[in-house]
């Protein structure tokens, strides 16, 4: 089927003044030639003509989709369905091929002149709440017209909306679909991969939930590059967004040229996802808060060491699609401390008894620390403590012991929560501290620890470590580590400097 434009990823242009638009616009020119111009983001009309007489003289080569959103169907144009048109048939004379209307107001008798010449339309839905019931019925419904394309925007409020609003695309090339919201995310890109006309990029502000910046679908998801054979596969957890594991892996994928994209999958209903996982062809997934113990239960078989441990971080998906669950965070975890703490014969204090406390403590008391196991919940320290051999400690004893290295496993002090940490500067009797927590990289721990002139590992040697043994299981070869580590630091550079 020939494609409908002349690139698949749009990047969607949306400034208030026409300066800004055209800076964006030339930006959008270095990734793609598909660009929406949301002209209802200009401030007025005087503006939307400056910048239209800018494009008329530039004629850039582009395919130009012109969308002047009104203010009742979620854009920010203040003015009727006449001022609508006039703003879209300007366009049009100025280099427009495309425009994008909304169905409400294309259902207006006096539009359908609109249709005459060769104007092409993209005639839209979009829900910012919910996917409804009755999609299908909807998308006949924008048929109806028929457009040279349809759009159908909806909000995702599970996986299953994200499911139907996908196969709509089947047999079609005509239909662009666009989940909305932070579970819609993974599949803005896999939209490609289903069959989308398109996927939207912002270039500046974000004009729709959950939407992706033309940087992250172009260069760290290669959107563009996806087709049905690619193979795909993602990070579960609640909350998911602060992961870095989408530019560890991606950036292994594509300095081993493989044709595979690892996308974050926000699950805040475990069966929702995994009935998602066939659909979405998922190859195998990373597990994180808090799904790493419950997740066994929904495996149908396990590594020894993860049922002992009674933590997954690693599934995989079998051919026959049976899931497969191991634990990569033990080596992870000894791979980072192994060399700066002799474990034999050390005292550990481990914080928290969570998925990642699990791992560490079988880590650390296979190596033949002693582990002190404290958490917020005592009888689930207790029963950590118990199951790895070792003690627990009451958060009221910590700050009159000594211990030769204190582990942090509680998200406390993670992003966008930096300014806490799970213990005082004072409470740090140690030679080290670990703090798993690896965005950011200083975490408020480890710059109490700094401060008292203790040593310190940041949770992104645990990460690194853990995340190139996953990618080693899945890829069944040796992970770029070097490359692997280099997305990861630039990342959190970017978001230092950011
Ligand atoms: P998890 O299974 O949900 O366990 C979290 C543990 O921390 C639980 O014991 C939990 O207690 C406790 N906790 C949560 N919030 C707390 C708070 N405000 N105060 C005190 N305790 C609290 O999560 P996980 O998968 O183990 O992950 C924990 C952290 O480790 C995350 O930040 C994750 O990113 C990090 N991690 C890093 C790596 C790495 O490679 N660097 C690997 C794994 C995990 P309750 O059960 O009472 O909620």
């Amino acid at each position: 089927m020939a494609a409908l434009f002349k690139d698949r990823i749009c990047a969607v242009v949306a400034a208030p003044t026409a300066r800004e638009m055209q800076t964006q616009f030339r930006h959008a020119l270095k990734f793609t030639r598909t660009v929406e111009l949301r002209l209802d983001y200009l401030e007025g009309p005087a503006k939307i003509g400056r910048f239209l007489r800018w494009l008329g003289n530039a004629r850039p080569r582009a395919d130009m989709i012109a969308t002047c959103r009104r203010l009742p169907v979620g854009g920010r144009f203040e003015v009727d369905k006449t001022n609508q048109f006039l703003v879209l048939h300007s366009a049009w004379q100025c280099g427009c091929r495309w425009s994008d209307v909304e169905i409400e107001s294309i259902e207006d008798s006096s539009w359908k002149l609109y249709f005459l010449g060769d104007k092409r339309v993209v005639i839209s839905h979009h829900n910012f709440e919910t996917t409804p019931a009755n999609l299908r019925k909807e998308l006949r419904r924008l048929g109806w017209f028929n457009p040279h394309a349809v759009k159908m925007a909806t909000y995702c409020l599970n996986y299953r909306d994200v499911l139907r609003l996908l196969s709509l695309c089947k047999g079609r090339r005509d239909v662009i679909a666009v989940p909305m919201g932070e579970i819609g995310l993974p599949a803005r890109v896999l939209a490609l991969k289903h069959g989308s006309a398109l996927a939207y990029a912002s270039v500046g502000e974000k004009t729709a939930p959950g939407q992706l910046t033309l940087d992250e679908m172009k260069n760290l998801y290669r959107a563009d590059k996806l087709d049905r054979r690619t193979k795909v596969y993602g990070v579960i957890g609640n909350p998911v967004a602060h992961s870095l594991s989408p530019q560890m892996h991606n950036a292994g994928f594509h300095a081993r040229r493989i044709n595979a994209v690892y996308l974050p999958f926000l699950v805040q209903d475990l069966r929702d996802f995994l009935r998602a996982v066939p659909p979405l062809e998922i190859a195998g997934f990373s597990v994180t808060l808090p799904w790493k113990e419950i997740i066994l239960r929904h495996l149908d078989e396990c590594d020894p060491l993860a049922a002992r441990i009674g933590a997954v971080n690693t599934v995989i998906v079998r051919g026959n699609g049976t899931l497969y669950g191991r634990n990569t965070d033990y080596v992870g975890v000894l791979r980072a401390l192994e060399r700066r703490v002799p474990l034999a014969g050390s005292r550990v204090l481990i914080l928290g008894a969570g998925g990642a406390a699990r791992a560490v403590a079988f880590a650390l008391a296979q190596g033949g620390a002693i582990v002190c196991i404290c958490a917020r919940r005592p009888e689930q320290a207790q029963k950590l403590a118990r199951d790895a051999g070792g003690e627990f400690i009451k958060r009221a004893h910590v700050r009159r012991e000594f211990f030769d290295a204190i582990v942090n496993t509680t998200p406390v002090g993670m992003h966008p929560r930096t300014g806490e940490s799970p213990l005082a500067a004072r409470e740090l009797n140690t030679r080290l501290v670990f703090d798993a927590v690896y965005r950011p990289q200083r975490t408020k721990l480890l710059q109490f620890a700094e401060r008292r002139v203790i040593e310190t590992v940041s949770g992104i040697e645990m990460f690194i470590a853990q995340g190139t043994a996953q990618w080693e299981i899945w890829m069944g070869q040796r992970a770029p580590e070097k490359v692997m580590r280099r997305a990861v630091m630039a990342a959190l550079r970017k978001e230092i400097q950011g």
